[in-house]
């Protein structure tokens, strides 16, 4: 329940799944047809967050056509975040409800005038997330709208909605792809590779597999971040450590290592000794030159293993060759420091 960037339109523009709403907005806009209240509805993390904002971008757009032009002065403020004609409303950290005095600020710049000369838009997202009181306020905004204003309304869930509101919308479906279509698309967006487990995970929503997996990058990224620390202590478990590796974002710990080994060669090879970087703080030169040593062995244990990834690995036992390596040379790096 994060705002809407300001350029989550893109991702509905590429979204294939999306092209039938797309299509049905554009012809609409294209005839002079286009309602005063649109109520998009789907599943959580299909992308009706995203088309609002695409319809908003489009219904705003000076020269529009299938989409928005993108070099207009109105396309310009969108991309700016700064479009005086554009209002939005949505959940505020940790509330569950939208605040009926935000849908009045925003019922009342819709009866502005536009600052620009065309629509004034507004998006409440999600529109279930309206109390009573701020339902009813949007309410008599739906009865007797503002000539020129678009509301862009998101729901997940229709029966949360009162059925007043729901009525004087014009409903615009936003169904979940295929897992074919949605697979494809995450590879494009999100990086190659299988998407299968946390597209299953979001039951089929695209962007909310997106998210997850953003989510989880995160939480390993903070959990590999903590290796080396754990490596150089005398008791670290390699043992434990290998099977969690296994346990889920194999490659992605590689990389990681690989990253903070390659960082720690470049910064011994550029810094000039005697060495008072962090990276090997008051290490003699000919030490340093056998940390060095030491860790390129790591990254070829690093490299070994990422190939043997591709293929039936025993990836425990690839993990503990790595981290124990890694160990040793950390070990190696402390027992010289202690010495100097
Ligand atoms: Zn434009």
């Amino acid at each position: 329940m994060t705002p809407v960037p300001a350029t989550g339109y893109r991702l509905a523009e590429e979204a294939p799944w999306l092209a039938p709403a797309r299509e049905r907005v554009a012809k609409a806009i294209a005839a002079g047809k286009l309602p005063h209240a649109l109520l998009l509805q789907g599943p959580p993390g299909v992308g009706k967050a995203a088309l609002a904002d695409w319809i908003a971008r489009l219904a705003l757009c000076e020269a529009p056509g299938a989409s928005a032009c993108g070099s207009c002065g109105s396309c310009r403020q969108f991309e700016a975040n700064s479009h005086p004609d554009l209002a939005r409303l949505g959940l505020v950290e940790e509330r569950k409800q939208i605040a009926v005095d935000d849908v009045r600020e925003l019922i009342a710049s819709l009866t502005l005038k536009s600052l620009r000369g065309g629509r004034k838009v507004a998006i409440v997202d999600p529109a279930d997330a309206l109390n009573v009181n701020g339902a009813n306020a949007l309410l008599k905004t739906l009865e007797e709208p503002t000539p020129g204003s678009l509301l862009i309304l998101t729901v997940a869930r229709p029966e949360r909605l009162p059925a007043t509101i729901a009525s004087r919308c014009q409903r615009l479906p936003v169904p979940l792809p295929e897992p074919a279509v949605a697979q494809a698309w995450l590879a494009a967006v999100g990086g190659a590779g299988d998407w299968s487990a946390p597209l299953a995970l979001a039951a089929g929503a695209p962007l909310a597999a997106l998210a997850l997996a953003a989510a989880d990058a995160a939480g390993l990224k903070r959990e590999m971040a903590e290796l080396p620390a754990i490596l150089s202590r005398p008791d670290a478990d390699i043992v434990g450590l290998a099977e969690r590796c296994q346990q889920r974002g194999a490659a992605e710990r590689l990389r990681w290592i690989e990253n903070w080994v390659t960082e720690r060669i470049r910064r011994g090879l550029t810094t000039p000794a005697p060495d008072h970087s962090p990276a090997t703080p008051g290490l003699p030169a000919a030490a340093r030159t056998r940390h060095i040593q030491g860790l390129y062995g790591v990254l070829d244990d690093v490299r070994a293993a990422q190939a043997a990834l591709k293929g039936p690995a025993n990836v425990p036992m690839l993990f503990e060759r790595v981290l124990l390596r890694l160990a040793r040379e950390l070990e190696v790096l402390r027992a010289q420091r202690t010495r100097g």
